[in-house]
């Protein structure tokens, strides 16, 4: 992990939950940081949109985790039955919002344009935006894992992106929910790519935020998070037990 920055661990509980799993998680949560005291990485989680007020009511005054969404619509407001916009979670106490997550390209046919417009639409509105990349099976086994994450990452990217307002969360579709990771050097290869391409593309992109996500597990935290240009992680299965993302938040370096 690069040593100066700051890792940032955020929970995507995808469509998951009730308003009573919620509460209860959201306690948890609160009585670890209660209990272990600030921890030595930003924490987000990003509940369904149907609970993101309730989870802001629970989290009112907590200071250490902030709130999230999964998804945002690219146009501020109107006729996008289902949708939710970038302001609306800022209305709701967001900070940041996930975009292009790779079940959002497989499930709604969102390409890289669309994800740099949900992104633009982020920033405009003051949130952070973690921007997800990754390459299927299919593709790192035909050898085409960094030529795909590098054409996703240069048409996801949203034109007002520095390393304040914008996160990259390398996610592997075939890592994700399997329990299957990269190897290290898989991993480390793909963030020195993105490392690399940021520092192309942004004055400040040595300091960019990139996660990894897939199947990041309190068991595997402590080595991902430790490889060079590992900045965080986006966790997905183990952010729906307060032990295993609290014990996640725990284990950056
Ligand atoms: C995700 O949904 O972004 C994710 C990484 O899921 P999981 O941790 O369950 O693999």
């Amino acid at each position: 992990m690069t040593e100066s920055l700051r890792p940032l661990i955020a929970g995507n509980w995808k469509m998951n939950g009730s308003r009573a799993t919620t509460r209860d998680l959201l306690a948890e949560l609160r009585a670890s940081l209660r209990e272990s005291g600030p921890a030595r990485c930003d924490i987000v989680v990003c509940p369904p949109a149907p609970h993101i007020a309730l989870a802001a009511v629970e989290m009112e005054a907590v200071s250490g985790i902030e709130l999230g969404g999964q998804d945002c619509h690219a146009a501020v407001s109107g006729a996008h039955t289902g949708d939710v916009s970038a302001a609306m979670l800022v209305d709701l106490g967001c900070t940041c919002v996930i975009v292009g997550h790779s079940e959002r390209r497989a499930d709604h046919g969102e390409d890289s344009e669309t994800v740099r417009a949900k992104a633009d639409a982020a920033l405009a509105a003051g949130l952070t935006a973690i921007v997800c990349i990754g390459e299927t099976h299919e593709e790192r086994d035909a050898g085409r894992a960094k030529d795909v994450v590098a054409r996703q990452l240069e048409s996801s990217l949203p034109g007002a992106a520095n390393a304040r307002n914008t996160a990259i969360a390398y996610e592997p579709v075939w890592a994700i929910g399997t329990g299957r990771t990269p190897d290290e050097a898989e991993i480390g290869e793909i963030h020195a790519l993105v490392r690399a391409r940021m520092g192309d593309r942004l004055e400040d992109g040595g300091g960019v935020r990139i996660l990894y996500g897939g199947s990041v597990k309190p068991d595997n935290a402590a080595w991902i998070l430790s490889v060079p240009d590992v900045n965080g992680a986006l966790v997905g299965g183990a952010s729906l037990d307060a032990a295993s993302f609290w014990s996640i938040c725990q284990s950056c370096p």
